[in-house]
């Protein structure tokens, strides 16, 4: 059985989205044709031979997702009425993950399978040809921010939109649309905890905002390896410097460097930052070039283990602004010592 709708995201990425009724209207859509079919699936329980995370008896209705931060958003908005699994594991690089065998048999045992777009899986069409799971995308109805620069990604959308408490609210508006469309009889309880997610989500943001508040212009520039916090950024106030555009083979180059340094030095940032699933090397030499510091691992693509610092999204985005907030709001004298030492800042 074959019930696969598809949204493709690439070449209307850029088209502005009417707003987000029009979309989650096309998102129903999409999802309305396979109904029927659902509903037989459904009726067919789980495949206990389907593996990881398939309890056996376990009759949920079994959501895979691409990544650990949509399968968090996911376990909120579902409850206790779906099982929940991501195809990539806490600490995993996503946008350049390679499936493999046992990827593919989980995902012919899910009944529906979410996933972000924008660019980000950049390996999940090809492996939802093969898996021929239903599947739907998560960033429907979010205004893409183009990536800036001149490399081979410019101009392309920022994936990364999950990294922004405002568009947290169409993630979870469309997961419980699409949740709905899988378990109709869970649709109150999907709009409830959707609904109460979102309340907790907009805490976060406006404690942010708060704790950013004050900062000199000239500091509110925020540098990581990877450029994904355009979203982040825009949310709260800040200007953004980054080594590379998007996680790849060839990252850190000496002219990437150089432009980073250039970018540190000329906004005096007391700290930069990188992130959890790449080296931070390139960023060591950033900050010892700009005589700046290195001020902490920022967690973007994937979630830590149950036991690490940021086993859910809310404790993703609470980490990152507080690390973020506490490196530059320091107190600008001692960061601007620091720059007078920079010839020394490589004996830290
Ligand atoms: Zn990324």
């Amino acid at each position: 059985m074959r019930l696969h709708w598809k949204t493709r995201a690439a070449p209307a990425a850029f088209r502005s989205v009417a707003s987000r009724s029009v979309a989650l209207r096309s998102v129903a859509l999409l999802l309305l044709a396979p109904l029927v079919a659902l509903a037989l699936l459904a009726g067919c329980g789980v495949d206990s031979d389907s593996g990881a995370g398939s309890g056996g008896d376990d009759e949920r209705p079994r959501v895979l997702t691409t990544f650990t931060v949509i399968a968090d958003l996911v376990r909120e908005v579902g409850g206790d009425r779906v099982e929940v699994a991501s195809i990539t594991k806490p600490g995993a690089e996503i946008h350049g993950y390679e499936p493999t065998p046992s990827d593919l048999r989980n995902a012919a045992g899910a009944d529906l399978i979410l996933w972000n777009g924008l660019d980000l899986e950049r390996w999940f069409e090809q492996f939802i040809d093969t898996a021929g799971a239903e599947n739907a995308i998560l960033t429907e109805g979010i205004e893409p921010i183009p990536i800036a620069g001149t490399s081979e990604y410019a101009g392309k959308p920022n994936p990364h939109a999950w990294m922004s408490p405002e568009n947290a609210a169409v993630y979870l508006d469309n997961i419980a649309a699409a949740l709905t469309e899988l378990d109709p009889d869970g649709a109150a309880a999907y709009e409830r905890n959707a609904a109460k997610f979102k309340r907790e989500v907009t805490v976060v943001g406006e404690r942010a905002r708060t704790a950013l508040d004050g900062l000199e212009p000239h500091r509110r520039l925020l540098v990581t390896c990877e450029g994904a916090f355009s979203y982040l950024a825009r949310d709260l106030g800040l200007r953004e410097a980054y080594i590379w555009p998007v996680n790849a083979e060839q990252e850190g180059t000496p002219g990437q460097i150089a432009a980073t340094v250039e970018a540190a030095r000329e906004s005096e940032v007391p700290a930069v930052f990188c992130e959890s699933t790449v080296s931070d090397e390139a960023m060591q030499q950033v900050a010892s070039e700009a005589g700046t510091e290195l001020a902490g691992t920022l967690y973007v693509d994937s979630l830590s283990e149950a036991d690490g610092p940021v086993p859910t999204y809310l404790e993703l985005l609470r980490h990152d602004i507080d690390t973020i907030a506490d490196a530059l709001a320091a107190d600008a004298g001692a960061a601007d010592a620091g720059a007078a030492d920079a010839g020394d800042a490589d004996g830290r």
